[in-house]
């Protein structure tokens, strides 16, 4: 067996607890996941976790984990590795989550908002590899996100910067996740691209991609709304911080192939002449971006420890 270090890697998502092993060439060595026990608080989730890092072997790799790398929805303090709160899991407020795993596994350990956590992967591993300056995108059930400019992630106050999702684009419309209305979550993640489909007769988000992909005009035109909300913002995410590349991943980028050069042609049309050339490219990483993006934190703050 190799010999080469390793991270636990933990994400915590709204609906899946995923955990996994990963070497320091962001290579998944073995995973698994849970749902997300939504309602019963953090400590029963943690023990969760405990049981997924048992499963993925932890015990017999132990000697070379070196650090556990926690990638959590925000808002959180990844300067105190504090969770401020999580408004799809009950009970989380002002919870004290590195200390707490940190203290289950003996490990040192890291806590980075999972929109940072993903684009530092993402720039290390995947699209973003080569860049000083990137902007990663994940649309999902929410749109989250994080910015690497001038070679280093942006952490801002309290580490909360490069909340992508609740730059306001509207006055009206959907009431955000965050109690908002008009934020760019609220417009073009998931939940309204489903709704946007259903209003057609499309049962959700995949199937109008699918029928978009075969030129039907009621899909084309759907697809057409998303990409034109989805380059707006990116848009505006390019004029705050000038970055080479802009990364989009989550669910909705599997519908990348029809929405990303229509993305493409909305943001020409809402981005200031010198940024038209920043490119726009589909995550690398996929649905393993969170946790290769937790571990390479980990390896990361490790060597500098
Ligand atoms: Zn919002």
């Amino acid at each position: 067996m190799s010999e080469r270090a390793l991270a636990l890697a933990v994400d915590i998502g709204g609906t899946q607890l995923r955990v996994a092993l990963v070497d320091e060439a962001g290579r998944i060595v073995s995973r698994a996941s849970a749902p997300s026990l939504a309602k019963a608080g953090p400590e029963a989730n943690v023990a969760e976790i405990v049981a997924l890092a048992r499963k993925v072997g932890l015990a017999q790799a132990r000697e070379r984990v070196v650090a556990v790398g926690i990638g959590a929805p925000g808002p959180l303090d990844s300067e105190t590795g504090t969770i401020i709160d999580i408004p799809t899991l009950v009970g989380w407020r002002d919870f004290p989550l590195r200390e707490v795993i940190g203290a289950a596994f003996g490990l040192p350990a890291m806590l980075e908002n999972d929109g940072v956590a993903a684009a530092f992967g993402e720039w290390v591993f995947g699209a973003g590899v080569g860049c000083r300056h990137l902007v990663y995108v994940t649309v999902s059930t929410g749109i989250g996100g994080g910015v690497i400019a001038d070679g280093r992630i942006v952490h801002g106050r309290r580490g909360m910067a490069g909340h992508v999702g609740h730059i306001s684009l509207a006055s009206e419309g959907p009431r955000c996740s965050c109690g908002a209305i008009g934020c760019f979550e609220a417009l073009a993640a998931g939940p309204a691209f489903a709704a946007a489909a259903r209003s057609r007769g499309y049962p959700d988000a995949p199937a109008v991609v699918a029928a978009a992909r075969r030129g039907e005009p009621a899909a084309l035109e759907i697809v057409d709304r998303e990409a034109e909300i989805l380059g707006r913002g990116f848009a505006s995410l390019a004029h705050l911080y000038s970055p080479e590349r802009i990364v989009m991943g989550g669910g909705v980028a599997q519908g990348f192939d029809v929405l990303g050069p229509r993305i493409a042609a909305s943001f020409a049309r809402h981005a200031m002449a010198p940024f038209r050339d920043v490119a726009i490219l589909a995550a690398a990483n996929g649905d393993n971006a969170g946790l290769v993006g937790a571990a390479a934190l980990a390896h990361q703050q490790n060597c500098r420890a």
